[in-house]
């Protein structure tokens, strides 16, 4: 067999190594507790569930759905944004439904980088952009994230010839592994940053209603000019506990937007008509959910931030997303410490390094563990004896 170089250069899915030793310990009878995955561990609401008995009963939704999703979800996605940051978006023409953000975000780079084509995501960051650009044959340069500057990329330190050549820029704020915000500033800075050297933004926003102490999380279109260059990619799965459903969505730039529709109408036919129903009724429903899902996360948040400042590490509880990102005693390996966690308590925490380079150093701890799990994880954290 001669599998294409795309498919051989692929690095192993950091979580499929880590479900690999949690399987091994778990055979040998070995009660486990993991802080690993993000995915929510409370069940879909029950409207949302209705709303998919009801659909699945409808002949019309036995059949293939339309690649851009139906009507009804894009003006819920539309009216969902119109409410929640007052940006309102043409549902024909700059709204779309995904097989989960994780699938239009791995396809946007075929909308946009050739081979040889330079993109910017950050280090550490979520994994997806990166390969999303690989498969596209293109290249991705990694801005540096640091604690110091709140691990948000400092634009200014691209060099101007990068800068020039990069042809996308990705974002994921609240951020995937280190819980951090940007503000209104930084965004403006973005678009402006986009607009001079003609970049395209995508902006990952899964966490935008995951937050914490009365905390809002943005979306970049509420600096003025941002459609002019953006693209956000958005999901129901941490929002509404649908990670199960596949359902995602993309608002933005009319181009981009566009330009993504025709290569998924190539690639897909859409998502289950019954599983839009159900996205339908999440976002038109009761939104009383997301507060009470908040409360539980935050209880979390702040037993584990406990626990991990009592093992010496360095902790901000943080105010969006569902991860808890601690530093480590200085000179301690981050896949060192989670394998002799795995091996001395049988608690599962993701190595930083795993993010990228400048995750190493640190570690990240989910919040979608159910409360008994969290206590007695904290608990054998804070007996253990390691350092
Ligand atoms: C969970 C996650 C996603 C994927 O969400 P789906 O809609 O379930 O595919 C995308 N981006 C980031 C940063 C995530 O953490």
């Amino acid at each position: 067999m001669r599998l294409a170089k795309r498919v051989e250069e692929l690095p192993p899915y950091l979580f499929a190594q880590i479900s690999k030793v949690i399987a091994a310990k778990k055979a040998q009878g070995i009660d486990v507790i993991t802080f690993g995955i993000g995915d929510p561990d409370l069940p879909t609401p029950p409207n949302i569930l209705n709303a998919l008995h009801r659909a699945a009963d409808n002949p019309a939704n036995h059949r293939y759905p339309e690649s851009e999703g139906l009507p009804e979800l894009r003006q819920a996605i539309s009216n969902w944004y119109e409410r929640r940051f007052e940006c309102s978006f043409d549902p024909e023409r700059e709204a779309l439904a995904l097989i989960g953000s994780k699938e239009g975000i791995a396809h946007m780079a075929l909308t946009l980088i050739d081979p040889g084509d330079v993109a910017l995501s950050t280090d550490p960051g979520y994994p997806v952009y990166e390969i999303g650009t690989m498969f596209a044959g293109g290249v991705t340069i990694k801005l540096p994230l640091r604690q110091e500057a709140g691990w948000l990329p400092d634009l200014d330190a691209v060099p101007e010839d990068l800068a020039a050549k990069a042809k996308v820029l990705w974002l994921n704020y609240p951020n995937n592994p280190t819980a951090a915000v940007a503000d209104f500033a930084f965004f403006e800075k973005v678009v402006a940053w986009a607009k001079e050297y003609d970049v395209s933004i995508c902006h990952d926003n899964p966490y935008c209603d995951v937050a914490y102490d009365g905390y809002r999380p943005m979306s970049i279109f509420q600096v003025p000019g941002a459609r002019d260059v953006a693209i956000e990619f958005n999901s129901f799965s941490k929002i509404y506990n649908m990670t199960g459903w596949r359902i995602g969505m993309a608002v933005g730039n009319g181009e981009l937007v566009d330009a993504l529709m025709r290569v998924k109408s190539n690639i897909d036919s859409g998502i289950p008509q019954a599983i839009q129903e159900m996205a339908i009724e999440a976002v038109n429903g009761p939104q009383d959910v997301i507060d009470e899902h908040n409360a539980i996360y935050q209880r979390r948040r702040d037993r584990i931030v406990e626990t991990l400042r009592k093992m010496g590490l360095e902790v901000e509880p943080p105010k969006a997303s569902l991860y808890v990102w601690a530093k480590l005693p200085e000179g301690i390996i981050s896949g060192d410490f989670a394998a002799r966690l795995i091996d001395e308590c049988a608690v599962v925490v993701t190595p930083g390094r795993g993010y990228g380079l400048n995750g190493e150093g640190y570690v990240r701890l989910s919040l979608t563990t159910p409360d008994d799990q969290v206590e007695e994880g904290c608990q054998r954290l804070e007996e253990w004896r390691g350092f």
